[in-house]
């Protein structure tokens, strides 16, 4: 076979390939031949970074070939890498399948030296952008390919990082009284290039390489080495991205926006991308560079104000900007320079975007003819609609919050959400606390990419300087967490790790609020509260097109009324599973449980469930009402009765105390009697203490054993949906009896619950339809689901239990004590209590789904384990044609969404 092309010219590629060329390079290549005003260059392929990856060297016919593209470019710019009297310079940039937003390196002005600085001087005649030019170079080369591939004489890392040069910088800036780099003069900056040569040679033993061929080499290496950084795999393992796909680079001609005022650089979204409002949406700086803009060194304007400023260009940014979304059917990413007058983009992609705008956007495209609802609805990351449920202060607590003073500043709401917590003011601190479960807002001057895994176990971020398309702003719109962005007032002392605003200081550790929709910042927590989901248009639109869609039903996980209410409104189609032992924790009801519990009759456990008959019945009225007209599964009790005692070890502490104090002669009456009753309790404990209680005496196991209990929860069912009844609504009522192993548990529940049914019915000469069905949640129950199914009305599989049963993990204690680590460590892909094992748990599903149906063909299955809820077991569930999926009402509207794309992939774009 012919070897594999591994350089293309931009004019080679096209936008369909992203694999080869990573997003960067395929957009790159697509504009070009769009004849856009793109400077030329062109890309090594991410197959060139995977065989990088294998041997560690940049191998000989690789050097050949891109030499031979940079030849192309060279002529067609009539300049030269190098060339002492018409410089060309080019840009080295890093550039995945999948868009990591300042994960890897940039190196700019690359081909700069000696000679060819007096070249850039003659070109140019501004001496002050030559030797600016200059010492950004020096910086960037020092800190990102020097710092990765070379090594001092003694073979130590060498670490000539960013900050030694920003210090030396800032030194020189201090000295001449001057505010800003502009203010420095050309003599200024030359003896800053001295200081920075200076430096390298002192700490690497060795002078800046000169030879412009070699700087390309170790840019290319320190690039393709950047895949494999710290927080590049960080970035990958949160966001789910493979690790072996590589990272192409693109080398490409340089443009300046910093040649003086007719020059300038910014960064835009053809649509808003906070809101989704169609306009122009973004900022830029004159006579800067791309990285002052994204770094948020100085804080940019907004786009809208170059069409005042330079009206003519604006005119043309504005029609490639409409041109390009129009091509892509999307809201493009657009970087752009300005170099004496005359525009460049530089690289255009999908735009990032908060939830809301997303949503905005699909239903506007829509409505805009240009993608279809089919689309739409693919386009949408089921998980980001979570955005939009997002809690936000509670306006009363706002209020106090103001009143009391404790309104701090107001920064630039960079995305969406409310965040309460502790401040910390460095990323590795973030994430140690974090990830240790408190409450942590990130407090930045600035993020930079060596901060994401700090931002990652943040519930917010706050910084003081960047705009809208800062890295702080960019990343966490990514992840989803609220940001509020160049707060200028905010003094961050980062030593002292301590803000001051306004005379005010605030600590580490001390709390803090930030509101990232309204950019304000807060001293103290506000409490938060839930959005309103029906006033979200645009996702109300997009779930009624997920809905004609989507096969699957979706049903809710609710325990109470209020809860199945808001099911209702969420979308959600039936109550999937109603845990009626909820309802027994209550206050007023637990000490009557507990004598139920502890009678030692039949008849005195009957009378104390006679009192809680009312109780239930009731509950059950609410549900029924609240759902009127769609199905309700009532799950009878299933936990092993002790969870409804009090803990063992407490008892016999209580116990001992009041023993000593009677044996100690100070044993009141009440002591005596509390001492009574303790004992007895302690013994009932005792007495049903299990070694696995998860596996022990619980679901239809205890039902058989004390079938007064069930027998009483019946009643209350078809009672409760005959109250509603009367009151005008419609129960559709499914009694389910959990944790069968063998069809005979199930027949035996059913026979002794089938007539207190047909009693109460018989009661009030009355008729209702009601079924009765079981959970699959005991491997034993999906191997026989053919007999089971013969007895059954319905099944739910409990895949909880059943993934604990499956894999033989507590679902209790197995994250906490290994888990994570094996997913961690590879050796599981995915927790599998979150995202169904499809390959084990999921083949004992099919087993059941199959056998079930060929027994009996009304059976209707369902699933009601933390899975229903879960978008890639959503998409198992639809493959193995479940009826319905049913979670918690906070993720109805995803999993409405989810369904829908999984009908989507199975059955094609069918639009309607
Ligand atoms: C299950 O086991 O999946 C289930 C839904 O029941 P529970 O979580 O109440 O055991
Ligand atoms: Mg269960």
């Amino acid at each position: 076979m012919a070897s594999k092309k591994q350089v293309y010219l931009f004019r080679e590629g096209t936008k369909e390939m992203r694999d080869l060329l990573g997003g960067k390079g395929a957009n790159l290549a697509e504009m070009t031949n769009l004849g856009l005003p793109v400077p030329p260059g062109f890309t090594i392929t991410t197959e060139a970074c995977k065989k990088y990856q294998k041997s560690g060297k940049l191998k000989k016919a690789l050097k050949t070939e891109y030499l031979a593209a940079l030849a192309d470019v060279e002529a067609e710019m009539g300049r030269k890498l190098g060339d002492p009297s018409n410089p060309l310079l080019v840009s080295v940039r890093s550039g995945a399948k999948f868009s990591m937003p300042g994960m890897m390196d940039t190196v700019l002005n690359l081909g700069l030296n000696t000679a060819s600085l007096a070249g850039l001087l003659q070109q140019t005649g501004n001496e002050r952008f030559a030797y600016d030019a200059f010492r950004r170079f020096l910086t960037m080369f020092s800190d990102i390919v020097l710092t990765s591939v070379a090594t001092k004489k003694d073979g130590s890392p060498l670490k000539l990082e960013r900050q030694r040069f920003e210090a030396l910088l800032d030194k020189m800036k201090e000295e001449r009284g001057a505010k800003l780099d502009t203010e420095l003069t050309a003599a200024d900056l030359k003896a800053l290039s001295e200081q920075y040569k200076k430096l390298i040679r002192s700490e690497w033993g060795r002078d800046f390489p000169e030879d412009p061929k070699e700087q390309l080499a170790m840019a290319v290496e320190a690039v393709f080495r950047s895949w494999n950084s710290k927080r590049a795999i960080d970035y990958r393992n949160f966001s789910k991205i493979p690790h072996t796909l590589g990272t192409a680079v693109n080398i490409q001609v340089m443009v300046f926006g910093n040649m003086g005022e007719d020059s300038g650089t910014g960064v835009a979204f053809t649509r808003d991308v906070a809101t989704g409002e169609k306009a122009l949406y973004g900022e830029y700086l004159m006579n800067a560079q791309g990285e002052d803009v994204v770094a948020g060194v100085r804080t940019p304007m907004k786009i809208a104000e170059l069409a005042k400023q330079n009206p003519a260009i604006y005119q043309q940014f504005d029609e490639i900007c409409k041109k390009l979304e129009r091509h892509y059917r999307d809201v493009m990413d657009i970087e752009f320079t300005i170099e004496k007058g005359k525009l460049y983009i530089l690289q255009c992609r999908a735009g990032k975007r908060t939830a809301a705008a997303a949503l905005k956007i699909a239903v506007d495209l829509v409505g805009e003819g240009l993608i279809t609802k089919a689309e739409a609805i693919s386009r949408i990351e089921p998980a980001q609609i979570n955005q939009l449920l997002l809690p936000r202060f509670d306006p009363q607590g706002k209020e106090a919050a103001v009143k009391a003073g404790n309104l701090l500043a107001k920064g630039l709401n960079a995305s969406p959400g409310a965040a309460s917590g502790i401040a910390v003011f460095d990323a590795d601190k973030a994430e140690e606390l974090g990830n240790a479960g408190k409450k942590v807002v990130l407090v930045r001057p600035e993020t930079n990419p060596d901060d994401v895994h700090g931002m990652l176990a943040a519930r917010g971020i706050l910084t003081a300087r960047g705009g809208a398309t800062s890295h702080a702003a960019v990343v966490a719109r990514g992840l989803g967490l609220p940001c509020v962005a160049g707060c200028e007032t905010l003094r961050v002392d980062e030593a002292a790790r301590k803000f001051t605003v306004d005379g005010r200081v605030l600590n580490e550790m001390e709390e803090l609020s930030i509101d990232g929709t309204t950019g304000e910042v807060f001293a103290g927590l506000i409490p938060t509260i839930e959005p309103d989901f029906r006033k979200e248009v645009d996702l109300v639109t997009l779930l009624g097109w997920a809905d004609a869609t989507r096969r699957l039903g979706v049903w809710a996980n609710a325990d109470y009324p209020r809860d199945a209410r808001k099911a209702r409104e969420f979308g959600a189609e039936g109550i999937g599973l109603c845990r009626t032992e909820h309802m027994f924790m209550e206050q007023e009801r637990l000490p009557i449980v507990q004598k139920m519990i502890l009678a030692e009759t039949s008849e005195e456990r009957r009378k104390w469930l006679a009192e809680l008959l009312p109780f239930q019945r009731s509950d059950f009225a609410g549900i029924f009402e609240a759902m009127s007209g769609l199905p309700v599964v009532i799950r009878l009790i299933d936990p092993p009765l002790h969870e409804f005692l009090p803990s063992h070890d407490e008892l016999l502490e209580r116990v001992t105390e009041l023993r000593t104090e009677i044996k100690l002669g100070r044993g009141s009456d009440a002591a005596q009697q509390e001492l009574a009753a303790k004992q007895a309790m302690l013994q009932a404990v005792d007495a049903m203490r299990e070694a696995n209680p998860m596996l022990g005496l619980r679901g239809c196991r205890l039902s058989i054993l004390m079938p007064e209990i069930v027998e009483m929860q019946t009643r209350a069912i078809i009672e409760g949906a005959l109250e509603a009844k009367k009151k005008g609504f419609d129960p559709h009522v499914k009694i389910m009896i959990p944790l069968i192993g063998h069809v005979n548990e199930l027949k035996v529940v059913r026979d002794k619950l089938e007539p207190v049914a047909k009693e109460v019915l018989a009661e009030q000469k009355t008729e209702l339809d009601y079924k009765f069905g079981t959970m699959i949640e005991i491997p034993r129950a999906a191997l026989t689901a053919g007999e089971v199914a013969k007895v059954a009305e319905f099944f739910s599989f409990g895949t909880n239990d059943l993934t604990q049963t499956t894999f033989g993990y507590s679902r209790d204690d197995a994250e906490g004590k290994f888990l994570l680590q094996y997913v961690q460590d590879g050796i599981l892909p995915v927790n599998p209590f979150q995202t169904l094992d499809a390959a084990g748990v999921g083949k004992l599903m099919r087993m059941a789904v199959k056998d079930g149906r060929a027994a009996n063909k009304k059976l209707e299955l369902g699933i009601c384990g933390e899975h229903g809820g879960d978008p890639a077991s959503i998409a198992f569930c639809d493959e193995l044609g479940l009826n319905y999926v049913s979670c918690s009402p906070f993720r109805v509207p995803i999993a409405r969404l989810a369904a829908a794309q999984a009908s989507l992939k199975t059955s094609g774009p069918a639009d309607k």
